[in-house]
């Protein structure tokens, strides 16, 4: 059972009750022990945000212990990305260790963790390059925002939104739903996450110039840091982390279920789309080709989040095709 984590709300009563509990509960320190189910319960209800600041501070500690760690916003969003999603597996973890104490138990979790899954990689500092600064930015973006979650098939493969609906199946009657998502992206998504992002448009303009000059080395270099990055982004409910192979996928899509996980995943996962793509499925494979085709402006080119470029009057005529 995944207890989640209880983030503080604006919940009157929630926190007049996390209050009250509070008084029965210690606070998490190094000397707290949980000897079984029921006190973990009740320590959950109180200390789980403890655990996530607990978990976020460690994984800096661990990332300046190794020389890993850069003081720039990209990492400390990483850090609590990786905070968060340990804390998570740690709740279920713990579970199956009582009686135990759950700062020794973390720290040694995360230690594991770490070394298990290579999650401290020498490729993080690609995220302090104004590319990787602007995938950060990009994928944040999707993992909150529906238009922005469509548009990434834009931006990592140049797919226009009638690609889009072949490849998620999406029924006729929800298609019209996919050219809003491109044009809402376009008309405000897209610039707004550019700014929140930190990126400037000379900063834009320079990326463009990149793809201009070698396109090939800046899709390689997206791929890879793609590899890196996206198991970190991805929705928290480990339902949609799950790959499938070949088989599993035309199954999904034969008997048509899973239209979230389908939408999720294929964004996020590069190694499932191009599986899918194979597959020759809705005859994907002679349209599109499954590689990383890098795009920085929104579909329709022409926008700028500084409104110096002109729009494109084609573009309109584009997306009511
Ligand atoms: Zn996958």
């Amino acid at each position: 059972m995944n207890a989640g984590i209880s983030l503080p709300n604006n919940d009157f009563d929630a926190v007049m009750l996390s209050a009250q509990e509070h008084q029965h509960v210690d606070r998490l320190t190094v000397a707290t022990i949980i000897p079984d189910e029921a006190s973990y319960d009740r320590f959950l209800k109180t200390s789980s945000q403890d655990l996530l600041e607990h978990a976020t501070q460690y994984v800096i500690h661990r990332l300046k212990e190794t020389k890993r760690w850069d003081n720039t916003v990209a990492y400390e969003k990483l850090a609590l990305r990786l905070g968060y999603e340990l804390t998570e597996r740690f709740i279920d973890y713990a579970r199956t260790k009582l009686p135990m104490r759950p700062v020794l138990l973390l720290d040694s979790f995360i230690a594991q963790s770490f070394s298990q899954l290579d999650l401290i990689s020498p490729d993080w500092p690609t995220l302090s390059t104004p590319l990787g600064q602007y995938l950060d930015a990009l994928i944040s973006r999707a993992v909150v925002s529906r238009d922005g979650l469509v548009t990434l098939f834009w931006h990592l493969y140049s797919m226009t939104p009638s690609h889009v609906m072949k490849v998620l199946a999406i029924p006729e009657d929800q298609q019209a739903r996919i050219f809003k998502n491109y044009a809402r992206w376009r008309k405000g998504g897209w610039q707004q996450t550019m700014i929140v992002g930190g990126l400037s448009e000379q900063v834009l303009l320079e990326l463009e110039k990149d793809v201009d000059q070698d396109w090939r080395t800046v899709n390689n270099t997206v791929c890879h840091i793609l590899d890196r990055i996206q198991p970190y982004y991805r929705k928290s409910e480990p339902s949609h982390y799950l790959c499938r192979d070949k088989e599993a996928w035309l199954d999904l899509y034969a008997n048509n279920y899973d239209q979230e996980y389908r939408l999720w995943h294929l964004a996020m996962c590069q190694g499932c789309f191009k599986s899918l793509c194979e597959s020759q499925m809705n005859g994907l494979a002679d349209e599109l080709q499954p590689l990383t085709h890098f795009q920085v402006r929104p579909y329709g080119n022409h926008v700028s989040i500084d409104g110096k470029h002109k729009r494109s009057q084609n573009f309109v005529l584009d997306l009511v095709k």
